[in-house]
C-alpha cells in the first residue's frame, strides 16, 4: 500500500498567480497596497458604474459571504486531481479524499478548540448546523433564546423561550439566568450569537456559559460572524455547541459546521436517511454509533470540506494582524459614518461595546434599498441592505417593537469588511454617504 497523501502533503499548484485574476487598476480609484498577510481573490476587481466607467469593486458585504481566500483556492486546486468518494472507494484517489476529509475534521476541531471527543459533523451552513441541532436535542428540552439571533438561531427551536433584546451585556446574562432557572425540570439549552449579524456587537459567551453551567443547561453558540474576525475556544469559554458557515470564513464552497458534544447526536436518528448514516441494513435498519456518519448521509462536500479547513488554517495563522487591522478600518468606519449628521449606525449596546467588522445604519430621508443601489451604481461599492435575516432585532433597533417589521419597510444598510478591505474601500463609502446625504 503506497504512503497516502494527506491534504497538506498533496503536490503544490503551479504558480500562484494562475488564481489572481488580473486587475487592471480602474478609473477613479488608485491601486491597493494590502498589507502582507492572507489574501483574497477578486479583491478590487473591476465593476461597471452607471457612467459607463469601470472602477474597483469595494466590497463592502463580507457578513453574507466573503470572498475565497487565496490559500483556499490553492488548496481546492491541489486536492482536485485526487478528488474521488469519500469513505466509499478503495481507489488510491478515493483513499486520499477520504485521508483529506478527515484531515480538515481535525483540523477544524482544534480551531474551534473543541475537546478531542467532541462530534465535528459537516453541514452545509449554520442555518443547517443549527437545524441539524434541534433535530437532536433530547424530547422536551426547554430553549432560551434571545430575540436579537440571525433567523439560523432563533427559527428551528421547535418550542424556544424568546428573550426581549437586552439592554446592556449584564442584562443578557442577568435574562439568561432567569429564564434557564424558571425552565421546566429536563433538558436545557441556551442558544446565542457570539457576534451580531446586524451590530458586529460581541457577546458574553463566557458569561452566558457560566449562567448555563449553573443551570445544568448547555450552550450553542452561532459562530457564524465571529470566526471571520476572532479566534475562538470552546473548550476554555466551555461551550457546548458552535455553529458557523464555510461560505463567511472566505471558504465559499458551500459547506458548514456544528461541532459539539456528541451524545444527543449519537442519540438523535439520522438528520437525513441514506447511505453512510446507516451502519447495517435488513429487515431493520441500525444506525452508525459515531455523531458524525450518522448525520452526514449521502455523498459529502469534500472540496467544500477542504476549503474550510484550509480557510481555517490560514485564519488560525494570521489572527493577531488581521485583528489589529481590522480594528483600524473599524474606526475609520465608524467614526467617519459619526461625522455625517444624516447618518445613524445602529448598535444595542452603546458606541463603545467591542464588536467585529459590521456596521449597520440608517441616512435620513433615504430608503436603505436606495442607498444600497446608488453605491452600487454610481461608486461601486457593494453593501447589502433589509433586516439581514434578523427582522425582530432589525425591528427592535428602529423602534418599531409592536413586530411590524413588514418586508420593504424599516430597514437598514449594513457594511461589513474583512480581509482584502482598504482604507480607500471605506473612504469611498463615506464619502458617497456625503454626497448622498446631500442630495
Ligand atoms: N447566523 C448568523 C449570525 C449569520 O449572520 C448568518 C448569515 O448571515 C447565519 C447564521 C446563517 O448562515 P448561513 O446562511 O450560512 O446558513
Amino acid at each position: 500500500m503506497p504512503t497516502l497523501l494527506t491534504r497538506s502533503t498533496l503536490p503544490v499548484p503551479p504558480a500562484r498567480s494562475a488564481f489572481t485574476p488580473a486587475v487592471t487598476p480602474a478609473e477613479g480609484a488608485g491601486v491597493q497596497v494590502l498589507p502582507a498577510g492572507p489574501r483574497v481573490i477578486g479583491a478590487d476587481v473591476p465593476v461597471p458604474v452607471r457612467d459607463g466607467r469601470h472602477v474597483p469593486y469595494a466590497n463592502l458585504d463580507y457578513a453574507a459571504s466573503a470572498p475565497c481566500l487565496e490559500a483556499v483556492h490553492e488548496a481546492v486546486t491541489r486536492a482536485l486531481p485526487y478528488y474521488s468518494s469519500v469513505h466509499r472507494g478503495a481507489g488510491y484517489a478515493s483513499q486520499v479524499t477520504t485521508g483529506a476529509y478527515e484531515e480538515a475534521r481535525e483540523t477544524v476541531r482544534s480551531f474551534v478548540g473543541a475537546w478531542r471527543r467532541s462530534a465535528v459533523v459537516f453541514t452545509r451552513n449554520t442555518t443547517d448546523a443549527m437545524n441539524l441541532l434541534a433535530h437532536a436535542v433530547p424530547a422536551g428540552t426547554s430553549v432560551v433564546v434571545f430575540e436579537t439571533e440571525h433567523h439560523a438561531s432563533l427559527l428551528p427551536w421547535r418550542r424556544a423561550v424568546r428573550l426581549p433584546a437586552p439592554a446592556t451585556p449584564a442584562e443578557a446574562i442577568s435574562a439568561a439566568d432567569r429564564a434557564l432557572r424558571e425552565s421546566p425540570v429536563g433538558a436545557r439549552l441556551l442558544v446565542v450569537t457570539a457576534a451580531s449579524n446586524v451590530t458586529g456587537e460581541l457577546w458574553p459567551i463566557e458569561e452566558l456559559a457560566q449562567v448555563a453551567r449553573r443551570n445544568g443547561a448547555r450552550i450553542a453558540v452561532d459562530a457564524a460572524q465571529l470566526v471571520p474576525h476572532r479566534p475562538i475556544d470552546m473548550t476554555a469559554l466551555g461551550l457546548d455547541y458552535v455553529a458557523f458557515s464555510g461560505h463567511k470564513l472566505y471558504a465559499p464552497f458551500g459547506a458548514g459546521v456544528l461541532a459539539g458534544r456528541a451524545d444527543w447526536l449519537r442519540a438523535a436518528g439520522p438528520y437525513l436517511k441514506g447511505g453512510g448514516a446507516s451502519a447495517s441494513v435488513g429487515r431493520t435498519t441500525r444506525w452508525a454509533a459515531s455523531a458524525e456518519q450518522r448525520h452526514e448521509a449521502g455523498s459529502p462536500n469534500v472540496l467544500g470540506v477542504i476549503a474550510l479547513a484550509a480557510a481555517c488554517e490560514t485564519l488560525s495563522d494570521a489572527w493577531d494582524s488581521l485583528a489589529a487591522r481590522e480594528e483600524a478600518l473599524v474606526k475609520r468606519l465608524r467614526s467617519g459614518l459619526a461625522a455625517l449628521p444624516s447618518v445613524r449606525e445602529l448598535n444595542l449596546w452603546g458606541d463603545r461595546a467591542p464588536r467585529v467588522g459590521i456596521v449597520s445604519f440608517v441616512v435620513d430621508g433615504w430608503n436603505a434599498r436606495d442607498v444600497a443601489l446608488t453605491l452600487s451604481e454610481e461608486y461601486g461599492i457593494g453593501v447589502r441592505d433589509g433586516k439581514f435575516c434578523a427582522h425582530p432585532f432589525v425591528g427592535h433597533l428602529l423602534g418599531r417593537d409592536d413586530g411590524d417589521c413588514t418586508a420593504g419597510r424599516d430597514t437598514a444598510v449594513r457594511a461589513s469588511l474583512g480581509i482584502g478591505t482598504s482604507e480607500e474601500h471605506i473612504d469611498r463609502l463615506l464619502t458617497a454617504l456625503a454626497e448622498l446625504a446631500a442630495r
